[in-house]
């Protein structure tokens, strides 16, 4: 038998995980202009740039060997990134909403 509170995915938790996917790991912030290199991580561009600086640059997950040739604009991450911040934002209004049912219902009650 499954547990069903086990299959549960909070969506909370999965906002989380979103956010994670869309956030580079050199500032841990969401992505500004999502930068792709040739290994197929993703980060800022500015963040890019500035490993682009050192003498021998590297991806900092998998350590391949980076230069500006190997570096592509990530605009499907950026649709993704635009998406993701409109999501928020309703969810944000609804669990306001969601919060004042209790106070309404005790109320009602009183
Ligand atoms: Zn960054
Ligand atoms: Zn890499």
């Amino acid at each position: 038998m499954m547990n069903p509170s086990q299959n549960y995915i909070d969506p909370l938790t999965m906002i989380k995980d979103f956010q994670k996917m869309l956030s580079c790991t050199i500032c841990e912030k969401i992505m500004k202009e999502p930068t792709k290199i040739r290994c197929g991580h993703s980060f800022c561009k500015t963040c890019i740039e500035k490993i682009l600086q050192k003498k021998s640059a590297h991806c900092p997950i998998c350590k391949d060997s980076l230069n500006r040739s190997k570096i592509f604009k990530a605009d499907y991450f950026q649709d993704f990134i635009d998406k993701f911040n409109a999501i928020v934002a309703i969810i944000e209004i609804d669990s306001r909403l969601l919060s004042e049912y209790p106070t309404t219902f005790i109320a009602t009650i009183n």
